[in-house]
């Protein structure tokens, strides 16, 4: 931080940033019937502040100036009405008090908070993708006060605001480091400042923050300003710690029960809402480490955003490092969150170091495992809660096979699909599922991309399947056909599309019915031709199709072409992407193929080929690329029709 910048020394008023408004009448509104929250996001922000400081100490031990016994202190004033919390953690710089309680960092906030209004009634629900931080202070204060010192500055400052719009910044006299924080409590929440209520929220919230909570202990005088110099010592108040102290993750499994984990996921994630699962492992031997990993039951509200922080709360030794370490995490995984300590890495490593480091490596790769692992054992014991995970992040774990392909069988294990063999869009066919259910004499496992469920379902594509009893996964998500071009196979099967290259259905085909495809195809190969012509730049190639049972057409990929998914994809990203023309396919059964066929009038074929060829395409795609055209084509037909 510069010194030149002017050192203010009056109050000035500053606005809060739309969002925070937004916010805190969203939180005040939403989570009157949770109050007591607050309390946990305080201390939360409390030890937070202290583990900063403990890292930053390690390379400037100068830091901690004599006071390296780092805590967290709360007194209550009846009396009064208020409730101060207090550590003596890194502090605040006034630039930064400004940025941190004025304003929501996160990006994509503003247009979150515009989709909660409209929906209030989700809000509490909502409220807890966001995490509610330092603000959640105004559910219970008419008034906060934050005093703040920043560790190895002389300039204190003062925060204070009503949680109306404005808060106000000035200079203060604040000689020990760290933050004050002074609620005065509103006329319904008075029970905060009952020195018995705030000890049972601490032993609920906060007993497993690897910081100590103190508090004034009972019969002592009741003195609640921490701030005593040093001639009235011996009649300080003497305080207790009230809390375990113990980082949840050291203790062992059999010491901690759901509650524990359910807390402590809270304070770690920021997350408002319990975790779906989580696991806790202790490992020793070449690696040694403990990681604490937790699958959230919602996604957050940026979870498509490149830029969200994201990764574990990293520690070595015990020792606070960073929050948000992404390298120990695949991007796929991107949603799981929780603590890593480990004991080989040395303490004072930097993020830069972090990116190429052995040891990073085998941790990242040991962390991902162990997500795997945790998300199959949670499909196989319980899928309603599977389904849960899947409906949350499965489009995020669709990336997987591309990213990570060590672990590609593990993560197609894990995938789910929408199928022909359910009756609904629920995504929830696994490959084991499918293979399970495979045809005698099926080699493959047959899929279709489209554009919705509704458009994979209906396509004519799937009539030969339905006729022959053959599931079909229907894939609709954006990534599909990015993750089926990675995943090429499963269990020795391959992952064909069913609207791509020549239909081959192996042994479910009837030998006779093929033959006599082939013959057909030879016989009518000048119509084929006369079809190919009037079409022209169009079409890659025309040729009869068994595929078809009603639909007259329909059009095919060629074999090694892009999906119309990944073209588009790779279009919005920029690239170049080949033109590809599809091959156009006639039932040679139906009856407008054969009439067609019979055609003598060279201008009532092409507008009848033309038509096929249309609505093929429409079937398709969903779109044409000239509808006009094809309406009026239409209109004349039906014109001469009625004549
Ligand atoms: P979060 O903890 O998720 O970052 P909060 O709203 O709880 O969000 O806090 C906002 C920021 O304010 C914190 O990231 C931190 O930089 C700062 N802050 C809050 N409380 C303290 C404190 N007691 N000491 C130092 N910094 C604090
Ligand atoms: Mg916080």
């Amino acid at each position: 931080m510069s010194k030149t910048k002017q050192k203010h020394t009056e109050k000035q008023t500053h606005s809060f940033q739309t969002e925070v408004n937004q916010l805190l009448h969203l939180m005040v509104h939403s989570l009157y019937s949770n109050k007591e929250i607050f309390l946990r996001e305080l201390i939360s922000n409390g030890a937070d502040a202290c583990d900063k400081l403990r890292f930053k100490a390690i390379s400037d031990d100068s830091l901690y100036a004599g006071d390296s016994e780092l805590h967290i202190r709360i007194s209550t004033d009846a009396e009064k009405g208020t409730l101060t919390i207090s550590d003596n953690g890194i502090g605040m710089t006034e630039e930064e008090v400004i940025q941190n309680l004025g304003t929501i960092a996160r990006s994509g906030t503003a247009e979150f908070l515009k989709q909660l209004s409209s929906d209030q009634k989700n809000a509490s629900n909502l409220i807890g993708q966001f995490g509610v931080g330092f603000y959640s202070s105004f559910i219970v204060a008419d008034d906060v006060t934050v005093d703040t010192l920043a560790a190895g500055s002389k300039d204190a400052v003062r925060w204070e605001s009503k949680g109306d719009g404005n808060f106000t910044i000035e200079p203060i006299d604040k000689k020990d480091r760290g933050t004050t924080i002074t609620l005065h409590l509103k006329e319904d929440a008075r029970e905060f400042a009952e020195d018995y209520r705030i000890r049972s929220i601490i032993n609920k919230y906060s007993d497993h923050i690897s910081v100590p909570v103190e508090m004034i202990k009972p019969e002592a005088p009741k003195d609640a300003d921490a701030k005593d110099d040093e001639k009235v010592e011996d009649k300080a108040p003497e305080w207790e710690v009230v809390n375990k102290v113990k980082a949840l993750w050291t203790e062992s499994k059999k010491d901690l029960t759901d509650e524990d984990y359910k807390e402590f996921y809270k304070h770690v994630s920021h997350d408002f809402q319990d975790p779906l699962v989580w696991a806790h492992n202790k490992v020793e031997g070449k690696l040694e480490y403990t990681s604490l990993l937790y699958i959230p039951a919602k996604a957050p509200f940026d979870l498509w955003n490149r830029e969200r922080p994201q990764g574990l709360k990293l520690y070595v030794q015990r020792v606070f490092i960073m929050d948000d370490a992404e390298q120990f995490l695949p991007l796929y995984l991107r949603f799981v969150k929780g603590v890593l300590d480990s004991n080989d890495l040395p303490l004072n490593i930097s993020r830069e170091i972090l990116q190429d480091n052995a040891i990073t490596q085998s941790l990242r790769s040991a962390v991902t495992k162990r997500v795997l692992d945790t998300l199959s054992k949670l499909a196989k014991n319980d899928a309603e809660k599977y389904q849960l995970f899947w409906n949350e992040f499965g489009q995020v774990l669709k990336e997987g096979p591309a990213e990570d392909f060590a672990n590609k069988d593990a993560i197609a294990k894990l995938l789910r699909f929408a199928s022909t063999h359910n009756d609904s869009d629920i995504q929830n066919v696994s490959l084991e599922d499918y293979v399970s259910r495979m045809k005698k004499g099926q080699k493959d496992i047959y899929y279709i991309t489209a554009e919705s469920y509704v458009a994979a379902k209906n396509s004519p594509h799937l009539e030969i399947f339905k006729k022959k009893g053959i599931e079909v996964l229907l894939l609709t998500d954006r990534v599909d056909e990015w993750l089926v071009s990675h995943l090429t196979e499963f269990d020795g099967k391959k992952l064909l599309s069913v609207t791509r290259g020549e239909l081959d259905l192996g042994e479910l085909e009837d030998k006779k019915d093929k033959a006599k495809l082939d013959k057909e195809n030879e016989k009518a190969k000048p119509f084929l031709e006369h079809v190919k012509t009037v079409l022209g730049e169009s079409v890659a190639d025309v040729r009869l199709t068994h595929r078809l049972t009603d639909t007259p057409a329909c059009i095919v990929q060629g074999e090694g072409d892009l999906g119309p998914q990944m073209a588009q994809i790779l279009k919005a990203a920029g690239q170049a992407v080949p033109e590809s023309k599809p091959i156009f396919e006639l039932n040679p059964e139906n009856e407008v193929v054969k009439k067609l066929e019979k055609e003598q009038d060279d201008e009532a074929f092409s507008e009848w080929a033309h038509l096929l060829f249309e609505q093929a395409v429409l079937a398709e795609r969903g779109q044409l690329d000239d509808p006009m055209t094809f309406t009026n084509r239409l209109n004349r037909m039906l014109l001469k029709l009625s004549k």
